[in-house]
């Protein structure tokens, strides 16, 4: 698998440095168990209900994911571009959508007294920057898509990084001359969906769930991760591994693959989605091609979103323990926590060498060099949960003298109980 590049962000660093703090306590009013962890180990800072700031740990992971996806959305096609949040009025009349989208932020200008909305989708936007190309149909097909904050006035913001009033999300909207061409995309959007939610690590816990496609399509689909935070019902096949959305549960009582009756109801968090738009939009903005025949059509749309805020803490929902987070490797902040328990210079130069030779070995590592006991940090390095912990300590440096290879430290995995004694080389292949 080719190596994700984190863009912007450096590899290593001293815990002395962050700016952030722990807390032991989350506020009071937070109650969906993402937020109370994420803003506990100093991830993301609260502003107001469903509106979070992302601080450097947390923004590492947004990258990390932020990767994961540009590379699985450039792999089927897709050109990244970004478009304005500020839309105007106007575009929105011709979807009909400035009065019935519930969730719109709209406001006036204090100045020219001209509308305004505050992006929670961009169909308005990117049909518009399509036509304006003047296509032909050879040009066809188009698939771009963007990371970007999204704002929706959303009535209710309980739970966290789930349902934020702010988030973000990717976007991809297809452009195609007919529907083959969309419905053979449709699939290969979905196969990336799958590999991008398994590398994050819900690969176990996501089912592609039908849901309802609207007036121009039969279904949509969405991919549910199983989760008691979640804020939809599921109808899970556990033969077939799909499920249907409470919301066409009337219309669609059975597997739609299998038939089998019995299906499990599960909360889940919707994660992703994936919509056949076909004409709709097209037609609202008159985007249209000319075929070889000089015979006009509407050019046909599908998009494709993946909520960003909403999965980092939907991987928090999925892996957890009563200490704090486990972050599954792809998106962990750093793959290492090297902890230093003592300040006798041995054990400091002995920690300070081992950084150095992980930072040269490129495994990203974050270095608890604090004068805090060791009750202080191991409670700190549970909760904000780096996948690899690795001890240096007067005890592990009795274990062996002499080159820094032959020394050895403490290594326990997040996820594991027990920690072993190893040399320092066997960690330079850690989060490799
Ligand atoms: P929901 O049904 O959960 O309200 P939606 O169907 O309105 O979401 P879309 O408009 O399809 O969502 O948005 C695409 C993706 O953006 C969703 O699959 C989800 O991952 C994410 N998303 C939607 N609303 C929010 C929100 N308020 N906060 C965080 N992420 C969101
Ligand atoms: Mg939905």
């Amino acid at each position: 698998m080719e190596e994700i590049v984190v863009f912007g962000t450096i590899l290593t660093m001293r815990q002395t440095e962050l700016f952030t703090r722990t807390r032991k306590e989350a506020p009071k009013d937070e109650v969906s168990v993402n937020a109370r962890l994420l803003m506990r180990a100093g991830f993301v800072n609260k502003l107001m209900a469903g509106v979070y700031s992302l601080l450097p740990l947390g923004l590492r992971v947004h990258q990390k994911i932020e990767n994961i996806i540009r590379r699985e959305m450039d792999a089927i096609g897709g050109q990244e571009l970004l478009m304005p949040t500020l839309q105007p009025k106007a575009n929105w009349d011709k979807t009909d959508r400035w009065e019935t989208y519930d969730s719109l932020f709209r406001f006036t200008s204090h100045y020219t007294k001209n509308e305004y909305a505050l992006g929670p989708t961009h169909e308005e936007v990117v049909t518009p920057l399509v036509q304006d190309q003047n296509l032909s149909y050879k040009d066809f097909p188009v698939y771009v898509y963007q990371i970007q904050t999204k704002f929706r006035d959303e009535p209710r913001a309980k739970s966290g990084l789930l349902r934020g009033r702010e988030f973000s999300m990717k976007d991809l909207y297809s452009f195609h001359t007919n529907e083959k061409d969309l419905e053979k995309y449709y699939e290969k959007a979905r196969d990336a969906y799958f590999k991008i939610f398994k590398e994050v690590g819900l690969g176990d816990v996501t089912y592609l769930t039908f849901a309802s496609g609207g007036s121009f399509s039969k279904y949509s689909h969405e991919f549910q991760t199983v989760t008691d935070a979640g804020e939809d019902i599921i109808y899970l096949c556990n033969k077939c591994k799909v499920a249907v959305n409470k919301e066409i549960i009337h219309e669609q009582k059975d597997c739609p693959e299998c038939g089998e009756k019995k299906l499990k109801e599960e909360k889940a968090v919707e994660v992703g989605n994936i919509f056949k738009l076909k004409t709709k939009y097209s037609s609202a903005f008159g985007l249209k091609f000319k075929d070889e025949k000089g015979k006009e059509g509407d050019v046909i749309m599908g998009c494709y979103g993946i909520g960003l805020t909403r999965l980092l803490g939907t991987v928090v929902e999925a892996h957890y323990d009563k200490d704090g987070m486990i972050w599954p490797e792809a998106v962990a902040p750093f793959a290492v926590h090297l902890i230093r328990l003592g300040i006798d210079s041995k054990v400091v130069k002995f920690a300070d060498d081992v950084y150095k030779k992980l930072e040269k070995n490129n495994v990203e590592v974050l270095y608890d060099d604090r004068d805090a006991s060791a009750g202080e940090k191991f409670a700190d390095s549970d909760l904000i949960g780096i996948p690899y912990r690795v001890v240096v300590s007067e005890k592990t440096l009795r274990q062996a003298q002499g080159k820094l290879e032959k020394k050895k430290v403490e290594l326990k995995k997040r996820s594991e109980k027990k920690e072993k004694l190893v040399g320092v080389d066997e960690l330079m292949k850690l989060g490799a």
